[in-house]
């Protein structure tokens, strides 16, 4: 079968750039060997946050900041398109302090951000606001932060993505090798070729054999992320202490997460992780320990060597588009990814982002 572009993945990154295309006219097929979203995205937390997650990194932060402000239009035109639910809310963050030194240095983290509301509570006024915390030295509150239901998220990219003409098939790929002008991938059931093929595969995408050209160096990076039942004083915002977040859904439970585990493609829950989480929970929200467990989930994020996205055109393999290396923020940058590699296959746009971001940055002189 041929195809004008072929999408290696259906996770929060896939369907975001499968309905991006569609949107914009372009025909796509999505492979998959699991249901959309099954891999990392569905352990995500979907926290909308790159004013906590950038604090060290400037293209991360400057990244997250520009996927933050498509995000009110992107959840309306899917909520339209797909015709279903997506629970998204702009709750704000509060990074929580458990000590001088670092009541501190949030001070001075929110001086830096001008032009970024930020407000610092002091003890007294953090617990008045928020009862159900626990001893504190203090808050930060970021107000434009909060977050999406990333597995919602991921099923109502994909259904605009159907509506809109994308196929989507059960299959694996395992190689892609240039035939001619286009590009050929060998899957478990057969090869297909396409014009482009965006290979956003997650921590999985260096398993492919890609001839001509060498994939980026991904590592899985374990994530396990708790549910809890929740009824203490109502939780209004995202608290980000120093140990764990927790994430309060409209349904009144709690999303407590996550560790952050370098022991390869192991997606098992385990009994240390879940008591780390547990514990840090608890050192913030002291009525946690009578919350309900109702579950733990397990992803395996995807890591380049610098932590950051792998983004645009292969320069040895033409046709060939990576979308992989999320990280801890592929839900975040999910509709600025898409956008990116839209123009790229539509109009050959190169964003200015993709002289960090590309490919080929761990080859050079190779
Ligand atoms: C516990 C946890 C909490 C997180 N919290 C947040 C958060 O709050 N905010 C945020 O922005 N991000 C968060 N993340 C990170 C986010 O979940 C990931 O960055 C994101 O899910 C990556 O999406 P992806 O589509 O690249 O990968 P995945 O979701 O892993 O999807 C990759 C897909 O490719 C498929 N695939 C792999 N190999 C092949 C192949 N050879 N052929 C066909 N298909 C293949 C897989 O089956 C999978 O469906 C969190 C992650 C974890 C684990």
């Amino acid at each position: 079968m041929s195809v004008p572009v072929l999408i290696v993945g259906a996770g929060v990154i896939g369907t975001a750039v499968a309905c991006e295309l569609t949107a914009r006219g372009v025909a796509c097929t999505v492979i998959d060997e699991r249901d959309a979203g099954g891999r990392a995205t569905q352990a995500s937390a979907g926290m909308l946050a790159p004013y906590v997650e950038g604090h060290e990194n400037g293209p991360l932060l400057d990244l997250g900041i520009r996927s933050l402000a498509l995000y009110d239009e992107w959840v309306a035109r899917l909520t339209r398109d797909a015709g279903l639910d997506v629970e998204y809310r702009r709750v704000g963050t509060l990074e929580i302090a458990l000590d001088a030194d670092h009541a501190a240095q949030l001070r001075a983290t929110s001086a830096r951000d001008a032009g970024v509301t930020r407000t610092w509570l002091d003890p007294a006024d953090a617990r008045a606001r928020h009862p159900a915390l626990g001893s504190i030295a203090g808050a930060l509150f970021t107000p434009t932060h909060g977050y999406v239901a990333a597995r919602q998220l991921t099923a109502a990219q994909a259904a605009a993505a159907v509506k809109g003409g994308a196929a989507f098939h059960r299959t694996r790929a395992t190689r892609i090798e240039r035939g001619g002008d286009v590009l050929r991938v060998i899957t478990s059931t057969g090869a297909l070729t396409a014009r482009s093929v965006v290979l956003a595969a997650g921590a999985w995408g260096s398993d492919i054999d890609v001839a001509g050209s060498s994939i980026p160096p991904l590592r899985p990076v374990r994530g396990q992320l708790l549910h809890l039942g929740w009824r203490g004083h109502p939780i209004e915002t995202i608290i980000w202490g120093p140990e764990c977040y927790i994430v309060p859904r409209t349904d009144g439970s709690l999303l407590v997460g996550a560790t952050v585990e370098d022991v390869g493609f192991d997606e098992r829950a385990t009994a240390a992780g879940v008591r780390d989480l547990l514990d840090a929970a608890c050192d913030l929200l002291p009525g946690g320990w009578g919350a309900t467990f109702l579950s733990v989930n397990v992803g395996l994020r995807p890591a380049a060597p610098d932590d950051l996205p792998v983004l645009g055109p292969d320069e040895r393999m033409p046709g060939l588009i990576h979308a992989s290396g999320h990280y801890r923020n592929g839900v975040l940058l999910a509709p600025l990814t898409a956008r990116l590699i839209a123009d790229w296959i539509v109009d050959e746009k190169r964003d200015p982002a993709f002289a960090v971001l590309h490919p080929n940055r761990f080859f050079r002189g190779v």
